[in-house]
């Protein structure tokens, strides 16, 4: 596996698996990975020959009082999984190799950062969107692969490439969850037991607007109230947002159909998680792991 901070070295390795007739897939991270960057990483393979992964907590996206000096890090853990999982071009830069000066000149996500996390994360798609296109013109990827748990970063990646015109195709794959339902992330390391014990509401909540569909229930405030009455019972559960919306404007829809994206972030202690299902899809179509690990 060749490992590098410098853009230089990923983009001469890209360039020479492509003149060797190989297809670039390409898994963007801000590492301490697990089983759902890895499923990235499988679902990349089964789409090209040549896979790259990088690692970069990206301070663009985090804003003054988030967590980006807390976020973990463990790249030794990182680059075993990686290596093991078959990932040949691993991307590690530092702060400096991305920006050498202050990024004056920024990709802007218009209308689709008006809802969801965008509100409540003033710039954070903005600082998404302008590392993955420098990501994108460093590793001249094929194909980029991203998962749905971040369904609003996902469908801004798909948008901002259609409308820019990036030659690069977008996969997204569905999230990876525990057994128990919590869906897969870098963030749950940092819950108590207690608080991993309360996150579990965010899956419940979902579960319950898929069964509200699924008895018949259209309206979104109804399917919206259906999360909510799930999640706001446990105490630990700070909700931020739970919405109903379409999932290629990311705009609230007051009748909910198969395709409707219900998503929700919620404080539990210091940690904001964020889930989401697809409604005429549920949980169910998510992967679970075989045990808890
Ligand atoms: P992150 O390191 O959190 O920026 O995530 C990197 C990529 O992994 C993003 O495309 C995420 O959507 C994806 N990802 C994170 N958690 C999961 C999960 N549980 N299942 C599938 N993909 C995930």
């Amino acid at each position: 596996m060749l490992e590098t901070g410098d853009p230089r070295v990923v983009r001469t390795w890209s360039r020479a698996a492509r003149t060797g007739g190989r297809r670039v897939g390409f898994v963007p991270t801000m590492g301490f990975l697990h089983e759902g960057h890895l499923r990235l990483v499988d679902v990349a393979h089964s789409h090209a020959n040549a896979v790259a992964m990088s690692i970069f907590v990206n301070p663009l996206q985090f804003g003054p009082t988030e967590d980006f000096a807390r976020y973990l890090r463990d790249i030794p853990r990182d680059r075993t999984m990686a290596l093991e999982r078959g990932v040949e071009c691993l991307f590690v830069p530092e702060g400096k190799d991305i920006y050498r000066r202050e990024a004056v000149v920024r990709v802007s996500p218009g209308s689709l950062a008006g809802h969801l996390c965008g509100p409540f994360r003033p710039g954070h798609f903005e600082g998404v969107l302008t590392v993955v296109a420098k990501l994108f013109h460093i590793v001249e990827p094929d194909v980029a692969v991203f998962g749905r748990k971040d369904a609003q970063q996902a469908a801004l990646v798909r948008r901002m490439v259609a409308d820019l015109d990036f030659p690069v195709e977008i996969v997204v794959v569905p999230t990876v969850r525990e057994a128990d339902g919590l869906a897969l992330s870098s963030r749950n390391a940092g819950l108590s037991a207690d608080e991993r014990r309360s996150a579990l509401a965010l899956s419940r909540g979902l579960d319950a607007a898929h069964e509200a569909f699924r008895r018949g229930e259209r309206d979104g405030t109804a399917i919206v109230n259906a999360v909510a009455g799930v999640v706001r019972k446990e105490p630990a559960a700070n909700v931020e947002y739970i919405e109903a919306v379409d999932p290629e404007t990311l705009g609230p829809v007051a009748a909910v159909s198969e395709a409707t994206l219900v998503a929700l972030a919620v404080r539990v202690g210091k940690t904001r998680l964020i889930d989401n299902v697809i409604l005429g899809q549920g949980l169910a179509g998510d992967e679970r792991l075989g045990e808890r690990g």
